[in-house]
C-alpha cells in the first residue's frame, strides 16, 4: 500500500476551461500559461491535454526546454525572458519566444548576438511597477533592437495589477497608457491574464494569457469559480490513517491550541505542509470526509492533518478525505489558509502521487 495521498487531475475539466478562455475571447489567440509546473498540475500533462494552445507561457528555461523535448512545436515563451548571455544559446537552440523587460537583456543580446532570429515580446510597464520598460521608453527600445538584426517577430505586451476588481478604474488606466505608447507601433498585443479577459473585454486584443481560470480557480474577486463555469482540474485527496476517541481537555497536535470541548473521535488525515497542504490553514478550514464537509483541528504538520469526525461519527480507516477539488473550492481553502488558490495549486509537490483523467 502506497501513502494515500493523491491529487487527480481532470484533463476533461481542464479542457473544459480553456474552452470558456475560446468563448469569452472568440477573437483572441491563446498562450496558455503553465509555468511553476503548470500551476501544480504537471507542465507536460496540461500541455499535452491543450492542444488547441496557440503558445505556451512559462518562466523557466528548463520548463520550457522539457516541453520541447516533449515534442510540443509551438510558440513557447519565456514570461521572464533570458537572465544572462548564458542562456542564449539554448533559447536560440530551442526556438523559445522571449520577453524582453530591461535594458541589461538588450545588452546580452548584443553580447552574444543569437545564432537565428530571436521572437520577442516587449513588456511595457503601465503601472504594475515592477517589470517593464516605462512608455517614454518604448520608441528609443525598439530603434535599438532593431540595430541589432537578431529580432524576428516583434509583440506588445503589459500586465495588469487590479485586473481582478471588476469596479478598479486602474484596468481602464493601464490601457489606456498602454495605447498610448504604442499606438504608431506595429505588432501583435497580449494584455489579458484570466481576470482581464473575463471583466475587462477591451484587453483582449491578438492575444489572451490565462492561467489560473484554466486550472478552475476563479480570478476575479466577486465572482466564485462555479458561477463563471469553469471547473477544478485537481482534486487534492487522502485518506484517514486513525480515528481516536478523545477526551474533553484532550489537546490536539503541535502547541495543543486546539482543546477538546467534549468526548469526540478525531480523524487523522495522511497530508501536511510537506505535501503542500498550507500550513497556515486555521481549525474550521474545511474537508470532505466521505463526500460530506468536516473541518480541521489543531496545527497542520508535515504529513498529518487532525479532523473533527463530530458530524461523521461512522468515519473509519481509510476513508476519503478531499482537501479541495470537486465539491470543495480550492478558493474558499486558500481563503481560509490566507492565501490564494494560485499559491497553494502550486505548492503541492512530488510527494504526492498524481494520477490523469479524461
Ligand atoms: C502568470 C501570468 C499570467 C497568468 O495570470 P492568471 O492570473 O493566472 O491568469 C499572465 N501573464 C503573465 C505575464 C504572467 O506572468
Amino acid at each position: 500500500m502506497t501513502r494515500p495521498a493523491r491529487a487527480r487531475i481532470d484533463l476533461a475539466a481542464l479542457q473544459h476551461n480553456f474552452h470558456c478562455v475560446q468563448q469569452a475571447a472568440p477573437d483572441s489567440r491563446v498562450m496558455a500559461i503553465i509555468k511553476a509546473n503548470g500551476y501544480g498540475h504537471g507542465l507536460v500533462e496540461v500541455a499535452r491535454a491543450l492542444p488547441e494552445a496557440d503558445a505556451f507561457g512559462v518562466v523557466t528555461l528548463d520548463e520550457a526546454v522539457s516541453l520541447r523535448e516533449a515534442g510540443f512545436d509551438r510558440r513557447i515563451v519565456l514570461l521572464e525572458g533570458f537572465f544572462g548571455a548564458d542562456d542564449l544559446p539554448l533559447v536560440s537552440g530551442y526556438r523559445l519566444d522571449v520577453v524582453l523587460h530591461n535594458t541589461s537583456q538588450i545588452d546580452w543580446l548584443e553580447q552574444t548576438p543569437p545564432g537565428r532570429a530571436l521572437d520577442v515580446w516587449l513588456k511595457i510597464d503601465t503601472g504594475m511597477n515592477r517589470l517593464g520598460f516605462a512608455p517614454s521608453d518604448v520608441s528609443t527600445t525598439i530603434d535599438r533592437l532593431a540595430r541589432l538584426n537578431c529580432i524576428g517577430s516583434l509583440r506588445l505586451m503589459t500586465h495588469f495589477a487590479c485586473a481582478d476588481a471588476p469596479d478598479n478604474d486602474y484596468t481602464p488606466r493601464q490601457l489606456d497608457r498602454f495605447r498610448e505608447a504604442t499606438h504608431d507601433l506595429q505588432g501583435e498585443c497580449s494584455l489579458a491574464n484570466s481576470a482581464a479577459l473575463l471583466a475587462w473585454p477591451d484587453t483582449r486584443l491578438d492575444w489572451v494569457r490565462p492561467g489560473i481560470m484554466l486550472y478552475g480557480g476563479s480570478p476575479l474577486l466577486n465572482k466564485t469559480a462555479d458561477e463563471l463555469g469553469l471547473r477544478p482540474a485537481m482534486t487534492l485527496g487522502t485518506r484517514l490513517i486513525a480515528v481516536n476517541r478523545r477526551q474533553a481537555g484532550d489537546a490536539i497536535g503541535y502547541g495543543g491550541e486546539w482543546v477538546c470541548p467534549v468526548a469526540m473521535p478525531v480523524g487523522v488525515a495522511a497530508i501536511g505542509y510537506g505535501d503542500g497542504y498550507p500550513r497556515h490553514a486555521p481549525s474550521g478550514t474545511p474537508v470532505l470526509v466521505n463526500g460530506k464537509r468536516a473541518s480541521i483541528i489543531g496545527r497542520v504538520s508535515m504529513d498529518m492533518i487532525c479532523i473533527d469526525l463530530r458530524s461523521q461519527p461512522g468515519a473509519r480507516i481509510g476513508d476519503e478525505v478531499v482537501l479541495w477539488g470537486e465539491d470543495l473550492p480550492v478558493d474558499e481553502v486558500a481563503a481560509r489558509a490566507g492565501t490564494i488558490a494560485y499559491e497553494i495549486l502550486c505548492s503541492v509537490n512530488k510527494r504526492v502521487h498524481f494520477d490523469y483523467t479524461e
